[in-house]
């Protein structure tokens, strides 16, 4: 059996341990005789598997007592409009920042749903490659809105905004429990597991009670499952929950736990960034996209020299507007691009294609990515480079 590196941007890698573990209790857990996938979520085996999920999260993320811990579903596109719905009830009006497509994504839900969406600062001008600085965020905002980690530009805040009164809502699926966070400056937070947690299927939210409406003061005509107190006053199970990927979360972070917990992680996210980023400042061939002081700690997007500001802005006009040396560039950039992820694959480093907003390749390297991942990585590039100058 072959493993190989995944850098995938989600769902991605999981830790071995984890499922080693998983496949040695797939046809027995624990003396039941069943499997977990095969149990009643309502069942003496599963109760424990549920509880201790939570009590986890609540150990390793150190989420104060009056904040709740819900597991539910419709991943993290489904928590664009419950934010609006639960949150944005007094005032029908939030302030986001626009970092990207998800936080994009987001406010479009909440301006549907009627929301008045204040968008407070943007990186567009850069294409999203730097997060905005915005020290205090004041007005009559129902609540704040941030997404932590910018899966698909590459960036991340190296700070929190101060929002005062204002509850700060937070996505932060693709950099939940990668580092020690103060759950205690946020609203609400949450996170689709199939990043940095579990398989695809779950999404944790932690969000402080208070603000938590009766499922009458949502938003007209939000569904019962789409109220956050339908999943508060049942523990998370008002109905069916996920309830196998709930378990392999479990294990997660258990695993995390072993290795240091958040600032373990954070240890080790710090070591795999610096080797990569490093590296790609120090190359002739290749170079990141997000500016420094804005990097994520998870995904690296980076391009060849064959990405340049020209290739960017032929890109960008009609096929039939090109010049023909635009379009040798284009297609130059484009079999570089092609020639790098398939001898990647080749060598057991796989899902590096970049996403198409920011082209070039990109490697997601999750708290599951192992340094030797990376070294390997770096290796394979090197060795790319002086093959294609
Ligand atoms: C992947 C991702 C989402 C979307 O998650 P789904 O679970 O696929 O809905 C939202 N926000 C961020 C930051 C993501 O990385």
């Amino acid at each position: 059996m072959a493993r190989v590196y995944n850098f995938s941007a989600g769902p991605s890698c999981l830790p071995e341990e984890v499922l080693r573990e998983c496949a040695a209790e797939m046809m027995d857990y624990q003396g039941t005789g069943q499997s977990v996938m095969e149990m009643s979520h309502r069942s003496k085996a599963y109760e424990p598997i549920i509880a201790d999920a939570e009590a986890m999260v609540r150990k390793l993320m150190n989420v104060p007592d009056n904040y709740k811990v819900l597991f539910v579903q419709g991943g993290g596109s489904t928590q664009f409009a419950m934010v609006a719905e639960n949150l944005g009830i007094k005032h029908k009006k939030a302030a986001y920042i626009e970092t990207g497509v998800w936080a994009k994504k987001a406010a479009a839900e909440a301006k549907k749903l009627g929301i008045a969406v204040d968008v407070i600062a943007s990186s567009k001008d850069k294409n999203y490659s730097y997060i905005p600085r915005v020290e205090k965020i004041t007005g009559d905002y129902d609540y704040a809105y941030i997404c932590l980690n910018n899966t698909i530009m590459g960036t991340h805040y190296e700070y929190i905004p101060e929002t005062g009164d204002i509850p700060l809502v937070a996505d932060i699926s693709s950099c939940v429990l990668s580092e020690p966070l103060d759950v205690s400056k946020f609203g609400l937070l949450f996170a689709g597991a199939q990043k940095n947690l579990a398989p695809a299927g779950v999404t944790l939210v932690i969000v402080r009670e208070d603000l938590i409406p009766e499922p009458a003061d949502c938003l007209p005509g939000t569904p019962t499952m789409l109220a956050y107190k339908t999943h508060a006053d049942n523990g998370s199970m008002y109905n069916t929950p996920p309830c196998y990927t709930i378990y392999v979360l479990g294990k997660v972070l258990h695993w995390i736990e072993k290795n240091g917990g958040a600032q373990g992680m954070a240890d080790l996210n710090n070591a795999k960034a610096k080797l990569l980023y490093d590296y790609l400042d120090r190359s002739d061939f290749y170079h990141a996209t997000a500016e420094k002081g804005s990097r994520s700690l998870m995904n690296v997007p980076f391009l060849t020299k064959f990405s340049t500001a020209e290739t960017a802005a032929a890109a960008k006009k009609d096929e039939a507007d090109r010049t023909d040396a635009e379009k040798a560039a284009l297609a130059k950039e484009k079999e570089m691009n092609d020639k790098f992820v398939k001898e990647a694959q080749a060598a057991g480093l796989v899902n590096l294609k970049g996403h198409r907003l920011v082209g070039g390749m990109r490697a997601s390297i999750y708290n599951a990515m192992t340094i030797d991942g990376v070294k390997t990585l770096i290796d394979f590039m090197d060795k790319f480079a002086t093959e294609n100058k």
